[in-house]
């Protein structure tokens, strides 16, 4: 008899590679009209409801970008969705379908692999895009998982990286800094319990940190409502990486230099006290933390109005001309260069 507080394992080799699929994919509705065939062929087909199709590919490897011991599962399935959602959205594009492939190791059972597809799906149904199709495999150690996501747009709403010009005003959808902080808060809890596993992990007054890394959003209300307004950014870029470093992505690829306000960068309250209890700049975290996945973007001056009544969004700087290079304005007066790795360059002390 199985024991009713232990989760039950079932060996994936019971049901086989197809038995598998069946079983995740077996409840898989689609919403979009684009969508001609999902799963089951031995491909997926898409109707193009504009002329341009925007792709990208995320992967994640255990060990490396999660660690399974703090991230559950049907966090890391909706992560995954997440991130690829982001950029297309940071296109200016609208997400339509993903895939999924997964490699796993033997150490997984069938509830495991239902688990994280239960997040695949609540991010596909809060989002409301479809999964047409993947791939499954076993891999000798861990598990590898790779999202593509597939969108659609017209031609002229697309904004790339490298449109910035001198003078656009610099904008970013929320508060940054906030899902670095809460990767220290657990790993910090992570090596408590690995040295006490007695201890009871803190992590409830750290809810919005943790949440911020384990489940993060597509910011998708920007590109509605840039569509609404008839506002095309000049360039954007979504936050993955730490201002900074998508900063100077979006002024070496537009040929500028750019500057921040440090007292205009959002961060949280919680953010702000949990950098000081980790002896960071909280500066320094919004900058170089990354995993926000908000966007970063830039607005021609004439269209200032118009992002007025934006729901979330912050001025945070200016692009200038290449060779006034990319700053940091503080707010204690100063002026200092924005490089990619800038761990304690801002100190003030
Ligand atoms: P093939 O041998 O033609 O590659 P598979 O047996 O690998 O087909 O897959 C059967 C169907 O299930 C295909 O439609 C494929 O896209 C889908 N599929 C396979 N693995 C996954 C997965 N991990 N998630 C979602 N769909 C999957
Ligand atoms: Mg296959």
């Amino acid at each position: 008899m199985s024991n009713p507080t232990e989760p039950t394992f079932t060996n994936i080799s019971a049901l086989g590679e197809f038995g598998l699929i069946r079983q995740l994919t077996s409840d898989n509705p689609t919403v979009q009209p684009t969508t001609l065939k999902s799963i089951g062929d031995d491909a997926a087909v898409v109707e193009n409801d504009l002329p341009c199709t925007v792709v990208c590919t995320d992967m994640l490897v255990e060990g490396i970008h999660f660690d399974l011991m703090y991230t559950p599962l049907k966090h890391l399935g909706y992560k995954a969705v997440i991130v690829n959602l982001s950029d297309i959205y940071a296109m200016n594009a609208e997400p339509r379908q993903i895939t999924v492939s997964v490699a796993i190791s033997s150490k997984y059972s069938v509830e495991a692999m239902q688990e994280l597809y239960e997040g695949i799906y609540m991010a596909c149904k809060l989002y409301n895009v479809d999964l047409i199709g993947g791939d499954t495999t076993s891999s000798p150690k861990g598990m590898v998982i790779s999202v593509t996501a597939i969108g659609q747009a017209n031609k002229e709403d697309i904004v790339y990286r490298n449109g910035a010009k001198k003078g656009d005003i610099l904008c970013v959808t929320g508060d940054l800094g906030a899902a670095y902080l809460g990767l220290q808060i657990l790993e910090r809890e992570k090596q408590i319990y690995l040295a006490h596993p007695g201890v009871q992990p803190e992590l409830e007054q750290n809810q919005y940190l943790i949440e911020r890394q384990l489940k993060p959003e597509a910011q998708r209300g920007a590109i509605a409502y840039f569509k609404k307004s008839n506002i095309k950014p000049t360039s954007m870029i979504d936050v993955s990486d730490g201002l900074a470093s998508e900063l100077l992505h979006i002024c070496s690829q537009s040929g500028t230099g750019g500057y921040i306000e440090e007292s205009k960068v959002p961060i949280h309250p919680d953010a702000e006290r949990m950098a000081l209890e980790f002896q960071l700049d909280p500066i320094t975290c919004a900058l170089h933390g990354g995993e926000d996945f908000e966007l970063l973007f830039t607005i021609d001056e004439k269209d200032l109005d118009k992002i007025r009544y934006m729901p979330e969004v912050f001025i945070i700087g200016e692009i200038t001309d290449k060779e006034d290079g990319v700053k940091l304005h503080t707010s204690g007066g100063n002026i200092h260069d924005i490089t990619a790795q800038g761990w304690n360059h801002f100190r003030e002390s």
